[in-house]
């Protein structure tokens, strides 16, 4: 483990910056932060989903590299070693890492690319990637927390009162950081949740790329294929001919 944390804090001068936008959700855990992803990704086109590496064991109907890419400590720490992270983490016991090749792949597919990663990793990449955007959710009042908690253990048929006492307390703390996010987000309706949700990520695009995008299409120093077209349809010369 010391190894870990001694790599954890070398320098790190690779990290590339992507083309997309890059959104970065934490939640403390129960909070429905997979819930929300599922359905925003259902309605919105264009968002490619980083699968994290783990050294944690699956839990009920997960599976190896559809929620996550379940791995053992030692490989863990090879890919720490190889700098192959942009961010990693210890929570609750366990290493969560996210794969730089998750940039990449987004950028190769000309998608934005969503991180779900706790507030330990949303730090990291908030530090090498200031322009990622960072939402924080949270549930409304801890006695939700603690039911949706209980609610998904039972389902799981794991519950364990220690495990949901550890991941309440740790929301607590967790919570300090959300002044950190530049969006944060009460998931209580989860309608309503999902919504607000989408809006960021339509907002975030129209400020990042699609409005302005948009605007550099139709100006005349540029002259997009369908001005030359058009002005080619009555005669006049393309802006490339003229004086
Ligand atoms: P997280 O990914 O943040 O750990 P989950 O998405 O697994 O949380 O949600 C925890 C539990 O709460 C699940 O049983 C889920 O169905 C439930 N849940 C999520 N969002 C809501 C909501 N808005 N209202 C009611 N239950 C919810
Ligand atoms: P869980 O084990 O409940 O799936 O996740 C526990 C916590 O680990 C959650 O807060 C989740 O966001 C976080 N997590 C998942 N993947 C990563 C990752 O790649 N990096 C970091 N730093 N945290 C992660």
């Amino acid at each position: 483990m010391g190894t870990l944390f001694a790599e954890k804090r070398s320098g790190d001068a690779r990290t590339k910056l992507m083309a997309g936008i890059l959104f970065i959700i934490s939640a403390p855990s129960g909070s429905g932060k997979s819930t929300l992803v599922s359905q925003l990704r259902t309605l919105v086109e264009g968002l490619d989903f980083s699968i994290s590496y783990t050294t944690r064991a699956p839990r009920g109907s997960e599976e190896n590299g559809r929620e996550y890419h379940f791995t053992t400590c030692d490989e863990f720490q090879r890919m720490v070693k190889a700098g192959e992270f942009l961010e990693w983490a210890e929570v609750f016991g366990n290493f969560y890492g996210t794969a730089r090749a998750a940039l990449s792949h987004a950028e190769s597919q000309g998608k934005d690319l969503l991180l779900d990663i706790d507030v330990q990793g949303a730090q990291q990449v908030i530090e090498r990637l200031p322009e990622a955007v960072s939402i924080f959710i949270l549930p409304p009042n801890p006695e939700t927390l603690q039911k949706r908690l209980r609610n998904r253990s039972q389902a799981e048929k794991m519950t364990d009162e220690d495990v949901i006492e550890r991941r309440l307390s740790q929301a607590r703390n967790e919570l300090q950081q959300i002044w950190k996010y530049k969006y944060a987000l009460v998931n209580d309706v989860l309608d309503n949740a999902v919504d607000e949700m989408r809006a960021i990520v339509l907002s975030e695009r129209g400020l990042n790329g699609g409005i302005a995008k948009m605007a550099k299409s139709c100006r005349t120093d540029i002259a997009s294929q369908r001005l030359d077209a058009a002005l080619r349809s009555f005669g006049v010369a393309s802006a490339g001919s003229a004086q």
